[in-house]
């Protein structure tokens, strides 16, 4: 692309995590620039940086947000798999128990990746910067937004880097904040005269803990995950263990509404033990440990309804954990982020100059956000300790999604469209087509 075929000259994004990457990608074919500002020093390595602490624990790509990688970045999963993260078919892969038994293992179709997630970040970091139009600036703390003199536009930002002794003036014509849950954009909107956003909170108390091991001799080429989840109610605990690269494990503990996994040697591996299959506990209990036990508390999933208010100033957005972060156990945020900067990309498309596209793009990004939003408040409340509103029918579905799980042992067309739902590839209306339904109440 020339310069003269760009709409618009420069537009900055808030924050270099995954969603800051996802988003300069998007904005990079219709700004002649696009300048990243990262609070953090950045360096090119996989690395868990301070400002994204949660990049220690075990993160899943679900199969929508690989696709829209894939499709930003031409051959990212063949680059990632050399670099030695594991792919293989989802459903083959996936040694999965709950409801009293395994989910079925068979050839879905459905493609994912294990990985950790500051290798994943690196390789999308080396992506967008190689695209001639985009740079970061990392070490550099976006500290309030510049507007116009009647505070309807937002112009630019303020930002000081690390070390500098004032803050510096970066102009644009569009501003997007990717920083992440923490984002002071409500304050920030609040400051200019704005409403915040309205936000709903879902509060189930997760636990995590986190440690990498040495994968045995036997396991160098091995593509299985192992994955013991706990059925709701009566269970609280549950486990993840994945092949990355580097020949690595990263097993993650988790545990529902307070019931918080250990982070002491021992007692994490009782905790494992205890569960109600053996399958991780047989690998962690041989395998040598390479890192401490990380412990990770979060509260609650969080929306901002963006789409909700009146009045916005233009030539601002807000996208990603920003807008909303979700239970991580269903493994959502970054793949609700990729779908999101694709909204952002059909709406730049559609829109002539930017004006009014705070509008249609917090209407749109709604939509995304509310088909993983559903699915994880759906299954939170499942515990009656789950503190928030409780959308209704919740309980009468979860009775249905029982079922569902439970067919998913023995019925591969059940299981495949139940993953295609995990994913994102399908809306959870589609498990309650006639043809689904009476597999799942007949089987
Ligand atoms: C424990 C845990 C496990 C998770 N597991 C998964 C998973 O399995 N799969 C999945 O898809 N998602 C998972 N997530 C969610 C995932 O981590 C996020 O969705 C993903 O990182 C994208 O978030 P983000 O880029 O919007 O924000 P973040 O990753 O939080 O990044 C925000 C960035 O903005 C920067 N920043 C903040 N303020 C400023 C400022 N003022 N100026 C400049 N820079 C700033 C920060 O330094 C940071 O780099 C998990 C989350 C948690 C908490």
């Amino acid at each position: 692309m020339t310069n003269q075929s760009y709409k618009y000259k420069h537009a900055l994004v808030i924050g270099g995590s995954v969603t800051g990457l996802l988003t300069a990608r998007a904005l990079s074919e219709h700004f002649a620039q696009v300048t990243i500002l990262e609070r953090d020093p950045v360096h090119n390595v996989p690395e868990s940086r301070k400002g994204q602490p949660q990049t220690r624990h075990l993160h899943a790509l679900l199969a929508q947000g690989l696709s829209i990688f894939k499709e930003y970045f031409p051959g990212i999963e063949e680059e990632l798999v050399a670099g030695g993260a594991v792919s293989g078919d989802m459903a083959e892969r996936m040694h999965w128990y709950q409801y009293g038994g395994y989910r079925l293992q068979f050839k879905s179709g459905l493609v994912n990746i294990s990985l950790s997630r500051p290798f994943l970040e690196l390789t999308v970091r080396q992506r967008v910067l190689a695209l001639s139009n985009v740079t970061l600036s990392d070490s550099c703390a976006v500290d309030e937004l510049v507007t116009t003199s009647d505070k309807t536009r937002i112009i630019g930002v303020r930002a000081k880097r690390s070390g500098a002794h004032d803050a510096q003036v970066f102009e644009a014509d569009l501003v997007v904040d990717t920083s992440g849950r923490g984002s002071s954009a409500a304050k920030w909107l609040e400051s200019l005269g704005y409403a915040r956003p309205p936000e709903t909170q879902v509060r189930s108390n997760i636990g995590y803990a986190t440690r990498e091991y040495r994968r045995a001799p036997q396991d160098a080429k091995t593509t299985r995950v192992e994955m013991i989840s706990p059925t709701a109610p009566r269970e609280k605990h549950g486990v993840f263990i994945f092949p990355v690269e580097d020949n690595r494990w990263i097993m993650t503990a988790g545990g529902y509404v307070g019931a918080h996994p250990p982070s002491t040697e021992a007692e994490l591996l009782e905790f494992v033990r205890a569960l109600p299959v053996p399958d991780v506990y047989n690998i962690i209990s041989k395998a040598e440990p390479l890192t401490d036990i990380i412990p990770y508390k979060y509260a609650a999933s969080l929306r901002r309804h963006y789409e909700k208010l009146d009045r916005f100033p233009e030539g601002y957005l807000v996208l990603g954990d920003a807008m909303a972060s979700f239970n991580p156990i269903y493994g959502q945020g970054m793949t609700s982020a990729a779908m999101q900067t694709r909204v952002l990309k059909d709406g730049l498309r559609n829109n002539a100059n930017l004006q009014g596209l705070w509008r249609s793009h917090f209407r749109q990004a709604a939509k995304v956000v509310d088909m993983p939003w559903q699915l994880t408040v759906g299954e939170d409340f499942r515990y009656p300790e789950t503190e928030g509103v409780k959308p209704p029918f919740t309980d009468p579905l979860n009775a249905y999604v029982d079922r569902v799980h439970r067919a998913t042992q023995r019925d591969p067309v059940v299981y495949g469209q139940f993953l295609r739902v995990m994913n994102l590839m399908a809306p959870p209306t589609s498990l309650m087509s006639p043809r689904i339904m009476r597999r799942v109440l007949m089987g």
